[in-house]
C-alpha cells in the first residue's frame, strides 16, 4: 500500500510541472455541428460552393481565414476584406442563433482531474469572442484564467501556424516536453506539432483518424473517457 501511495504522490507532483493546452471547438465545446450548419447556411445564401466538410477540414483556422481560404480554393478568386468580414459576421450570427453549446462529453472529468493534480490548464483557440472567458468559467467552473488563454486577439497568425501554441508554451514557463496539446482537428494537430509539442488528438468529428495521424498526432482517442484513462495510467508520456 505504501508503494502505491508514494506512486500517486509522485504522479501528482509530476503533473504540477505540466501544462495542457486545450483547443476549444470540438474539444471543450461540442460546437462543431452548429458551426458546420451555420457555415452551410451562409454559403447557400450567397451561392458559394462550400460544404460542411470544408468546415471540418479547415477547422482550426480563424473564421476569417477559413472564408478567405475557401474563396481562393473553391471560388478561385481573391476576396476583399469587406467580403470576408460580411460573410464571417453572417456565419457568426447564424451560429449564435442556434443557442448554447454543450461541453464535449467527459471533458469536465479530464479538466477536473488535471486541475486537481495541479497541472496548468490553458485554452488555445482561433476564436475571438469577448465573452469567451465568462462562458468557459460559467460552463466548467473557475478553471480558466485570462492569462492562460491564447485567442485570435493574441496572435498574428492563427493555426495551422505554430504561433498560438508557441505563445502558450513561452508563457507556461515550462519545457516543451512538459506541454501537451489536446486537439480534434487536423490543422490544429499540425499547429501543435509544428510548435514541437506532444499532441493528443480526440477525434470528436466526422473526419478519419488517418487525417489526424497524417499530421503526426502522437495519439488519437475517440472519447474524452479514453483520454482520461490514458492520462491516469502509470506509464504514459505525461510522467516523464
Ligand atoms: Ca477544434
Amino acid at each position: 500500500m505504501t508503494c502505491c501511495v508514494n506512486n500517486i504522490n509522485k504522479y501528482v507532483n509530476d503533473l504540477k510541472n505540466k501544462a495542457f493546452f486545450f483547443d476549444m471547438d470540438g474539444i471543450l465545446f461540442d460546437s462543431m455541428p452548429y458551426h458546420a450548419e451555420a457555415w452551410e447556411e451562409m454559403a447557400a445564401l450567397h451561392g458559394l460552393n462550400f460544404t460542411a466538410m470544408d468546415c471540418y477540414i479547415q477547422e482550426g483556422r480563424t473564421g476569417q481565414d477559413v472564408i478567405s481560404h475557401c474563396l481562393r480554393e473553391k471560388e478561385h478568386r481573391e476576396p476583399t476584406d469587406e467580403e470576408v468580414w460580411a460573410l464571417y459576421h453572417e456565419k457568426t450570427e447564424r451560429f449564435r442563433a442556434k443557442g448554447p453549446v454543450l461541453p464535449v462529453a467527459g471533458v469536465q472529468q479530464v479538466l477536473d482531474y488535471l486541475h486537481g493534480a495541479g497541472a496548468q490548464i490553458w485554452v488555445v483557440t482561433g476564436s475571438g469572442q469577448d465573452s469567451l472567458l465568462k462562458h468557459l468559467n460559467d460552463t466548467f467552473g473557475l478553471l480558466f484564467a485570462r492569462e492562460r488563454m491564447i485567442t485570435a486577439y493574441d496572435v498574428e497568425h492563427g493555426k495551422p501556424s505554430p504561433e498560438p501554441y508557441l505563445k502558450a508554451w513561452e508563457k507556461s514557463g515550462l519545457g516543451k516536453e512538459q506541454c501537451f496539446v489536446i486537439e480534434n482537428a487536423p490543422l490544429g494537430v499540425r499547429a501543435g506539432k509544428a510548435a514541437g509539442l506532444t499532441v493528443y488528438a480526440v477525434n470528436t468529428g466526422p473526419l478519419s483518424d488517418e487525417m489526424l495521424y497524417a499530421e503526426q498526432a502522437d495519439r488519437v482517442f475517440h472519447t474524452m473517457a479514453q483520454l482520461l484513462e490514458y492520462l491516469t495510467q502509470d506509464d504514459n508520456n505525461t510522467k516523464k
